[in-house]
């Protein structure tokens, strides 16, 4: 049974141009994010979980499941953050909560910077909402989600080489200078709440 499918990525493979290139959308999207759609119907098949939504599996669910699961989850939402003709800063009441938690949008996105950065490994660079409505920037591992701690995630990076070695090669900081000028703050907003 064919369970999951692709969600549709939501502009052309070349909208992200010059900052990625259609070739790598085309691989990260086309080559490992469906793959990990096609894995996951073929893990779920005959255990509990084989009617379970995706946000269930990425709740409940562990090993082999969690991870194919939570990485189309966390790949879905990626590509949410991102678009064309996008970037700039982030305004309302989005762009006053990133002053109250950072000081300015210029010290977030240094510290933001930092953690993707430092993210050792394969990873996901967040920006998230605490169950008090505190801002915080956090890491997670492989296909680690952080709604699994009660985060309520808000804008990611992905920062598994996978984004990035076609256009950039080992570059990560280069990767990361391009996507500021990709982040669909309007999404951003609409998960940060009330917009
Ligand atoms: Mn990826």
């Amino acid at each position: 049974m064919t369970q999951y499918t692709l969600s549709e990525l939501p502009y052309a493979e070349n909208a992200l141009e010059p900052y990625i290139s259609a070739e790598t959308v085309s691989y990260h999207y086309g080559k490992h994010h469906a793959a990990y759609v096609d894995k996951l119907n073929s893990l779920v098949e005959g255990t509990r979980f084989e009617n379970a939504t995706l946000e269930e599996l990425v709740g409940n669910a562990e090993g082999a499941i969690f991870n194919n699961a939570a990485q189309i989850w966390n790949h879905d939402f990626y590509w949410k953050c991102l678009g064309s003709a996008r970037g700039g800063e982030p305004t309302g009441a989005l762009g006053s909560a990133i002053k109250e938690f950072f000081g300015d949008f210029a010290a977030f996105k240094d510290a933001f910077n930092a953690a993707a950065l430092g993210n050792f490994g394969s990873g996901w660079t967040w920006l998230v909402k605490n169950p008090h409505g505190v801002l915080e920037i956090v890491n997670t591992d492989d296909a680690a989600n952080p709604m699994t701690d009660g985060y309520t995630p808000l804008l990611v990076c992905d920062v598994w080489e996978h984004a990035y070695y076609i256009d950039y090669r080992n570059g990560r900081a280069a990767y990361l200078e391009s996507y500021w000028n990709l982040v669909n703050w309007d999404f951003v907003a609409r998960n940060h709440g009330g917009q």
